[in-house]
């Protein structure tokens, strides 16, 4: 046990009451490191961790914007700018109700150690806003977009913080944001958001990278333990959005059948294998829910969400589960369930999906665990190879953006094993992973002095 963990453990719950997911992240992340800070004087001679725990700056305001009726409408705005250390702010905008101070803070805290794992200059951040894009108008969403970026502006720039999408933050919004900044700036800073349509910018590959990169990660992992693969194995997988569509995509290519998907209102299963075209129309297009799915898919079975089972999916047997909507959906209840139902491989896609709880039964139970801060982060990797084709004037080819994207996490999953290897914890990524990012982490602090 380390006391020095400990003591900053106290220290963040005491400073930051009424902010469990921001806790529960750092928590999972400081509860890892007990090995190697007690090999190491030097983290609490150098205060790494206190500094780690403490964001550079948060940033919160109003935003101001009129709906369609005519009335008034007032909106919080966020960005926390966690980590400069090894580059510019970098992390996606969320626009969801739920969003609050200590979820941007978890997210950007999970972020920094996320960043540094994929070996590329990004530093970390987060941001977004309370408001529900669900139901507004396009016309809405611009003016929303237009009144948060007026405020955003000040604070973000190619070389200082570089904001991409989230929940609730797709090709759309990041348009109506860059198209603002411009605006005002005059200027053309292309690499000042990623995610942008390749229209003006984006990068080919961008879309499905993350969702793609979680089965890359996936890939490794399943490789390295028994020569295992998706070929013939049955997949569930959480939400409909950005990550769990390219998640499903790219499984499927590799001969999978994922036979579930959900949306905040319930889940669908079908056991001849989702339709993924069919997911496409009617997330990426009509903006619907998937409960439509059944339109077209009479032998399919829908579960409505409830208070009590908010997340039915989990009851559904499976080989692997990759959760991608969003934080705390698996808890330890659902973990028990995908146990008994023979679950052998979990990847996180959404970010903090599984509950601390959850993933020591997972681990001992032997279950295959991809933690969020590295099987996800293939996303941000190509937003920072956006960032490099906006920089150069240039543009690389999606076989060219897809082949950088697996050699990542290639590469990920090797940091977080080699680190999982050193402190003997077996297969055990989840602390692999943070003991790899806070090692680069730590070495780049001391270097620059006390700032
Ligand atoms: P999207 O907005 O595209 O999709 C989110 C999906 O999750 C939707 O199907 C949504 O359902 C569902 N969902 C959201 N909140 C809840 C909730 N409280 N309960 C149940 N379902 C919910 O977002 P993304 O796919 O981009 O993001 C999903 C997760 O992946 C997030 O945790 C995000 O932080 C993480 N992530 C995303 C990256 C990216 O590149 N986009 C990169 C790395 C991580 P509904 O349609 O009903 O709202």
């Amino acid at each position: 046990m380390s006391m020095y963990v400990e003591k900053v453990l106290d220290d963040v719950k005491l400073k930051n009451s009424g902010e469990p997911e921001f806790f529960q992240a750092v928590d999972e992340v400081l509860s890892a490191l007990k090995p190697v800070v007690e090999k190491n004087g030097d983290y609490e001679k150098f205060a790494i961790l206190e500094r780690m725990v403490e964001p550079e700056r948060l940033i919160i305001f109003r935003i101001p914007w009129v709906d369609d009726s005519g009335k008034i409408r007032i909106n919080r705005g966020y960005r926390v700018q966690f980590s400069s250390l090894i580059g510019p702010y970098k992390g996606g905008l969320r626009f969801h109700p739920s969003v609050n101070q200590s979820i941007i803070k978890f997210l950007g805290f999970e972020q920094v150690f996320k960043n540094a794992l994929t070996g590329l200059p990004i530093g970390g951040g987060k941001g977004g806003s309370d408001f529900d894009p669900k139901g507004k108008s396009d016309a809405e969403v611009m003016r929303f977009c237009q009144s948060f970026m007026t405020e955003l502006q000040r604070h973000i720039g190619q070389d200082v913080d570089v904001p991409a999408g989230d929940i609730g933050v797709g090709a759309r919004e990041i348009g109506y944001l860059f198209g603002q900044y411009k605006r005002i700036k005059d200027a053309y800073e292309g690499g000042v958001l990623t995610g942008k349509s390749v229209a003006y910018g984006g990068s080919l590959a961008r879309t499905e990278a993350t969702g793609y990169g979680l089965i890359y990660f996936m890939r490794e992992m399943l490789k390295s333990n028994g020569g295992n693969s998706f070929e013939g194995k049955t997949v569930t997988i959480s939400g409909s959005g950005n990550v769990a569509i390219y998640a499903c995509q790219k499984a499927q290519e590799l001969g999978a059948k994922v036979v579930a998907m959900s949306d905040s209102n319930g889940c669908i299963y079908d056991k001849y294998g989702i339709e993924l075209n069919d997911i496409k129309r009617i997330k990426e297009v009509e903006r619907g829910r998937i409960k439509n799915y059944l339109i077209n898919h009479k032998e399919a079975v829908y579960t409505e969400a409830t208070a009590e089972n908010p997340f039915p999916i989990w009851s559904i047997k499976t080989d692997i589960a990759l959760p991608c909507a969003t934080q705390n959906e698996i808890s330890l209840d659902a973990a028990k369930l995908l146990v008994q139902n023979g679950v052998t491989a979990v990847g996180e896609g959404a970010n903090m999906p599984t509950s601390m709880e959850a993933i020591e039964y997972f681990l001992a139970n032997n279950v295959l665990f991809a933690p969020a801060k590295a099987a996800n982060a293939g996303g941000v990797a190509t937003s920072a190879i956006e960032m490099s084709q906006n920089s150069m004037r240039f543009y690389y080819t999606f076989e060219e953006v897809d082949r950088k994207l697996e050699n990542i996490m290639k590469n990920i999953f090797k940091s977080c094993k080699d680190a999982a290897d050193r402190y003997e914890l077996g297969n055990n990524y989840a602390a692999g992973a943070n003991i790899a990012a806070f090692t680069k982490l730590a070495e780049a602090m001391i270097a620059q002095g006390v700032v």
